[in-house]
């Protein structure tokens, strides 16, 4: 069985930021397999692009451009935020705004999104949120464990069954 679409691939990986030789971000063992629907849009597209046809114990190594990962970098997506934003009974928790941290944030509609803390004044914080790896070149290199159809079930949930994950 080969990857494609509605296909639960099961997978390991490592990936590295700027190229082969760059820092190991995010990794994925044997024994917690990245699984994901093919052609669901769960995955990056292009990420699904090169294991396009690929069966179990293939392995797979490649790089995407910021393009084809998170997109670059917009300066437009930083914002100057009101200090009384993020006060709660008129305190803003400390440790909070500290430059660097990731701050988890809702807008009206209740989508979640994160800012990271730039600068801060003592009336506003400069908040990027730039997708953590915009502008990054991400290089993955990889082995598909298993293929398998996915079941009716998985389909309609847009999740895969397995791995501690059922209901
Ligand atoms: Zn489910």
């Amino acid at each position: 069985m080969k990857a494609e679409k509605n296909n639960v691939v099961s997978l390991t990986y490592e990936l590295r930021i700027t190229g082969k030789d760059g820092e190991v971000i995010d990794t994925a063992k044997e024994n917690q397999p990245l699984d994901f629907i093919y052609g669901s849009g769960m995955m990056l597209p292009k990420f699904e692009e090169n294991l396009a046809n690929l069966k179990a114990d293939d392995s797979f190594d490649f790089m995407l451009t910021a393009e084809e990962g998170y997109g670059v970098r917009n300066e437009e997506n930083l914002a100057d935020v009101p200090m009384n934003v993020f006060q709660q009974d008129g305190k803003i928790e400390e440790g909070l705004l500290v430059v660097g941290n990731v701050i988890p944030l809702q807008d009206q509609e209740g989508n979640r999104f994160n800012g990271q803390v730039v600068s801060l004044t003592d009336e506003t914080v400069k908040l990027d949120f730039n997708h953590p790896l915009a502008g990054e070149k991400l290089y993955f290199t990889g082995k598909i464990l298993s293929i398998r159809e996915s079941t009716k079930q998985e389909l309609e949930h847009g999740h895969v069954h397995s791995h501690g994950h059922d209901h």
